[in-house]
């Protein structure tokens, strides 16, 4: 169509104004129930995309007899899409459990029902029940902790203290800046990493005011060489969870009770970033050498810092276990006050140590994911392509693997079986662009051209999704 540059005004100028549209009876009745800030910029909106109509000259004067009749409409479902929610529920696909980009651990039921009570309503966050005075926030959590790791530790009862922040990255942080503020840190070249989301070892230390010490080289670090560069501006030895990756081969470091010894020896607290800090045995589900805290503090660490919400199943939280007296010292920090976690973690957080406590690992999510076997996995990808039935695609179940994620075990598999999806008509790329666009959204993984679907970390319930989105490729 070819609309000439003088007729473009005469169409301009038959425009109603945003007044008028919003004077349309339609109009009025949504503002009246969405609101008219929001109904006026909807009708702003819509408006604009008409001129610009007009002005690319695809619009002639029938166009635009048309575009007006369907204004009020347009302004409704510019509304819709202006007021829905952003934060949307997808199935994990992926078979990675603790997906950072997915929101890594789904928390437990029964912590999803004590954060809606605890959310809704006013709590004893700060309050002392019994003396009607004002109580510690952390108290809440600190128990159930207590609870999971006071041990004999070494033949002498120590005890273990828990405080909680908003995430690993700002309990060390916290833990760097409480215990070395101005002084070295010694960490091992090996250690210094980075965490997806810009979370790098030299640059936390930076913020925190601690100066960084490195010893060793990138794959050797002995026992000898944290020795020679501990001086009198030494305050604390740092131990830091490669989590991402491993060194293999020519490598060695010093185990965590000789370095805990060493410490012992200079009167040096040891800290170990955990990064994911199991509650859990990982070797009953086949994953060996990942630490748990509990084993770190028998170790002879001082003080462990971890994630909520990777291998612990639980909210995003921070937490800093260890020797009382130097969590006690990070609590009266002012950055724990501008760190602190907020009611509804504590909420999330005490259910999910519950479900430790009673050993009720059926209830975490991310553990049960972990436990679930290949044969059941294969059952569920066995049903669901039972029920399939597609010309242009075919469905295969093949061997395949899932990741923990979230740094934990960088190279533990988990065996799985595997939905292939192949189709003689779409690449994989559009494939997976579609079920990204089913509601609600699934989000797969590609693997060697061929489009896969992990039923590990999909809920069992959300089976019958998965096949109806296929179904509609
Ligand atoms: C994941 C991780 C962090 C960051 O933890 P967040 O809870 O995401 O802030 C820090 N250190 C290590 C070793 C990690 O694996």
């Amino acid at each position: 169509m070819d609309v000439k540059v003088e007729n473009k005004a005469d169409l301009l100028r038959k425009l109603p104004s945003v007044n008028e549209l919003l004077l349309h009876p339609d109009v009025r009745a949504l503002a009246a129930e969405e609101g008219p800030a929001s109904v006026t910029d909807a009708v702003r909106k819509v408006l604009a995309r008409v001129r610009e109509e007009i002005a690319g000259g695809h619009l002639d004067a029938a166009g635009i007899e048309v575009a007006l009749q369907n204004a009020p409409t347009a302004v409704q479902r510019q509304l819709r899409q202006d007021l829905s929610l952003s934060l949307k529920s997808v199935i994990n696909g992926t078979g990675v459990i603790l997906h950072t980009n997915l929101g890594r651990a789904p928390v437990a039921a029964a912590a999803v029902a004590h954060v809606q009570q605890i959310a809704a309503g006013y709590s004893n966050l700060e309050f002392d029940l019994a003396t009607g005075e004002r109580g510690k926030r952390d108290i809440h959590v600190d128990r159930l902790f207590r609870k999971l790791l006071d041990e004999d530790w070494n033949g002498a009862k120590q005890s273990v203290s828990t405080i909680v922040v908003n995430n690993n990255a700002a309990a060390v942080l916290l833990a760097l800046n409480t215990l070395a503020e101005g002084s070295e840190v010694i960490v091992s070249r090996g250690e210094l990493v980075e965490i997806g989301g810009s979370f790098r070892i030299p640059e936390v230390m930076v913020k925190s005011g601690a100066i960084l010490r490195e010893v060793g080289t990138t794959n050797r670090t002995r026992l000898s060489d944290y020795e020679n560069a501990i001086s009198e501006k030494t305050r604390l030895l740092l131990r830091v969870h490669r989590s991402n990756f491993e060194i293999t081969g020519f490598a060695q470091r010093p185990a965590l009770p000789e370095l805990a010894e060493l410490g012992g020896k200079h009167n040096l607290p040891l800290l170990e970033d955990l990064g994911s800090g199991a509650f859990f045995d990982l070797q009953s589900v086949g994953v060996s050498n990942e630490p748990g805290v509990f084993e770190s503090l028998r170790s002879g660490v001082s003080v462990v810092t971890y994630s909520g919400d990777k291998l612990l199943g639980g909210p995003q939280a921070g937490m800093i276990s260890g020797n009382s007296a130097l969590v006690s010292r990070m609590r009266s920090n002012s950055l724990f006050r501008a760190l602190r976690a907020d009611k509804l973690t504590y909420a999330a957080l005490e259910a999910t140590l519950l479900a430790y406590i009673k050993r009720d690992y059926e209830a975490i999510p991310a553990l049960r994911m972990m436990r679930l076997s290949k044969p059941e996995i294969a059952a569920r990808a066995q049903a669901i392509a039972h029920d399939f039935q597609s010309p242009h695609i075919s469905l295969e179940i093949i061997d395949g693997a899932s990741v923990i994620g979230g740094g934990a075990a960088p190279s533990a598999v988990l065996p799985t079986s595997l939905l292939a999806i192949s189709s003689s008509k779409s690449n994989p790329d559009q494939m997976a662009s579609r079920l990204r666009q089913f509601d609600p959204p699934i989000v797969a993984r590609i693997e060697d051209g061929l489009l896969l679907i992990d039923l590990r970390t999909v809920f069992p319930e959300q089976d019958q999704l998965v096949n109806a989105a296929l179904n509609t490729l």
